[in-house]
């Protein structure tokens, strides 16, 4: 997934924030990996060619976009995965594959959540609703 760059500095200058070298690192590297990542694969991952980045750095970083709503976390795999609703909504939906690990947000899923809840519940924003199962590949594989 490309990361939208315009979008990036938007949000984060929103926030009051600036966009720094390992922000950036951070967030295009997990944005270019298929499948979530580890906090750990990540550093792993930008220090190949980059700076070297210890883990506690890492995980600041994440948190930071975390805040933002732009990386999300996968509790039940401790992984992490870049936002791919850009309709920032209230919520964020996340279908996750048991058997491939492959992540799937729904966009479509987060606004009828967001519609449906009542206005008397003042929600938080940016909570991850995250819902385990087998994706439709799998399904395959396993029927045949
Ligand atoms: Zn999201
Ligand atoms: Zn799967």
């Amino acid at each position: 997934m490309a990361i939208d760059k315009a979008r990036l500095i938007e949000v984060v200058q929103n926030a009051g924030k600036s966009l720094t070298l390992q922000r950036c690192l951070i967030i295009e590297t997990l944005a270019a990996s298929k499948l979530p990542m580890s906090a750990y694969k990540l550093r792993d991952q930008i220090n190949i060619t980059q700076q070297n980045l210890n883990i506690s750095t890492v995980y600041r970083v994440l948190d930071f976009w975390i805040g933002l709503g732009l990386i999300h976390k996968i509790e039940s795999a401790n992984r992490f995965m870049v936002c791919s609703d850009e309709h920032r909504h209230q919520f964020h939906v996340i279908q996750t594959c048991t058997q491939c690990e492959n992540v799937r947000e729904s966009c479509e899923l987060a606004s009828q959540i967001t519609m449906q809840i009542s206005h008397e519940f003042r929600a938080l924003e940016n909570q991850v609703i995250e819902i385990q199962g087998t994706c439709s590949d799998c399904q395959v594989n396993t029927d045949s």
